[in-house]
């Protein structure tokens, strides 16, 4: 597991606590909405069912196995297995942050978009930190087919928006899975801003120039 640090899970759990506090308080999420994950020596660590990312208990952070069996704290986010699907078919993923934030998934239910690459090169920092960005279609929740779907894309691709839903990010540690979700939900608004606007957004030569191919 290349470029991954594990942590201890009582250290893990401070950060995810931390970390969604943070996100929570900047209004990036809402209610009880939004979930975190960290992969931890044997398993993870996820914020638990019903839990405000504004206040987490770190003891009670929910710790699953290598198998997925919860072996500690309380029941886990019912997004569970997308967080599953992410670590499944990423060897260096680290940690997952499955945010409810509003211009992501404003985005997410626009008619036109394009389902392979959701949004534009605005920015060279949104096209280093994520790239390309294909749409999931949607899925009533709990739907299991959703972590299907979900593992088709995610061995190519670390960030997937959900239609009608969110944005699912994985990082080789929180750190990167925070700033990527927040440059997601940045370059959402400004996609937004630009609507009926004429817009420059950045050309195959500049893309290339920052080590990016277009191709998907
Ligand atoms: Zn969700």
């Amino acid at each position: 597991m290349m470029g991954i640090s594990i942590m201890t899970p009582s250290h893990a759990a401070e950060r995810i606590a931390s970390f969604g506090k943070s996100m929570f308080d900047r209004g990036l999420t809402a209610g009880t909405s939004g979930n975190i994950s960290m992969r931890i020596e044997g398993g993870w660590l996820m914020t638990p069912t019903n839990s405000s990312l504004g206040e987490l208990d770190p003891g009670a952070m929910s710790r699953l196995d290598a198998a997925g069996k919860l072996i500690g704290g309380q029941a886990p986010t019912k997004e569970a297995f997308l967080h599953r699907a992410m670590y499944e078919m990423r060897s260096d993923c680290g940690a997952v942050v499955h945010l409810h934030s509003a211009h992501a998934v404003a985005v997410s239910c626009l008619a036109d978009i394009d389902a392979g690459n959701v949004l534009p090169p605005i920015t060279a920092y949104y096209a280093m930190k994520i790239g390309t960005l294909p749409l999931i279609p949607y899925f009533k929740p709990g739907d299991l087919e959703l972590a299907d779907a979900v593992r088709a894309l995610a061995g190519k691709h670390h960030a997937v928006l959900l239609a009608n839903h969110r944005p699912v990010v994985a990082g080789t540690s929180i750190e990167a899975a925070v700033a990527a979700v927040e440059e997601l939900e940045e370059t959402a608004k400004l996609f937004l801003l630009l609507q009926g606007h004429r817009v420059r957004y950045l050309t195959d030569a500049q893309l290339e120039e920052l080590g990016i191919s277009r191709s998907r």
